[in-house]
């Protein structure tokens, strides 16, 4: 028993904050980012997104932060409140102001604030369509014919972009499997997911916190909003394929006015 304790001191310490702590784990022979999600009940999409580390190859010794319970951090910017925040996490401010022990709404610029798992997602709109909105942002360019807004050029735009903060996370609109993370072309860094016969591809990532092979589930985390690859500034660019030919995404999502839309009590907010 002396020996066993012995063992998890070395491996790890943990760093404790208001309503969750970080544990700071030791890479050790053998682990992979799958085996540490199951040693953590922490799903591979949460690790990553706290480590800036490559998924298919971990250093023994290596230090990876685990949060417990499970879930993400965001870091206020100028201009937000606890409402909008709320609404880029599809959770309520009250899930919110609990996890973070705030007393009222007041937040600060670079105030880091702890979202867990279990509390996102309250208001995905799961009601009428087999997608989920994967962000919550403003539909700045829709599907088809545009004049590009860099070549200045009419082209075809062969996805939606959803606008949204830098940082902003992104869920999986659909279950599936991951079949690409990581350059993407002009898409900067991108996921490719795969579900059924359909091909979802998300762009212009500042994040990715998934990798090639993963399976995920519906409105997981799968990264955050940025502007890589040729882009104007921080969205998603949304776009579903079928046997390789892009469609228009708009008709899997709920309707727009539907993007949030609190489960539990059915209480309609709307969208932005
Ligand atoms: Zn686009």
């Amino acid at each position: 028993m002396k020996k066993f304790i012995f063992i998890i001191i070395l491996l790890v310490n943990i760093v404790i904050f208001g309503n969750y702590y970080i544990v700071n784990y030791y890479v050790q022979s053998g682990d992979t980012i799958y085996t540490l999600s199951k040693k953590f009940s922490v799903s591979p999409s949460i690790i990553l997104d706290w480590n800036d580390i490559d998924p298919y190859s971990l250093k023994i010794g290596q230090v990876i932060k685990i949060p417990q319970p499970e879930g993400i951090l965001y870091e206020v910017k100028q201009g937000d409140t606890l409402y909008d925040i709320s609404l880029r996490f599809f959770t309520t401010i009250d899930a919110i102001k609990s996890a973070n022990n705030l007393k009222n709404n007041y937040i600060y610029v670079g105030q880091k604030l702890f979202v867990p798992t279990s509390k996102i997602g309250l208001a995905f709109n799961v009601y009428d369509k087999d997608f989920i909105w994967p962000v919550f942002g403003r539909l700045t360019s829709t599907y088809g014919m545009r004049e590009h807004p860099i070549y200045h050029k009419v082209s075809f735009h062969t996805g939606i972009d959803l606008a949204a903060p830098e940082g902003t996370p992104i869920f999986s609109a659909t279950k599936g499997v991951v079949e690409l993370a990581g350059p993407y072309g002009g898409y900067g860094l991108a996921v490719i997911v795969r579900y059924g016969k359909y091909e979802i591809v998300y762009g212009h990532l500042s994040k990715v916190c998934v990798y090639k092979g993963q399976t995920i589930s519906e409105g997981e985390l799968i990264g955050r909003v940025g502007s890589t690859g040729v882009s104007t500034g921080p969205h998603l660019h949304f776009e579903v394929r079928i046997n390789g030919n892009h469609t228009n995404p708009i008709v899997f999502l709920p309707s727009y006015n539907r993007m949030y839309v609190l489960k539990s009590d059915n209480i309609y907010v709307g969208g932005e």
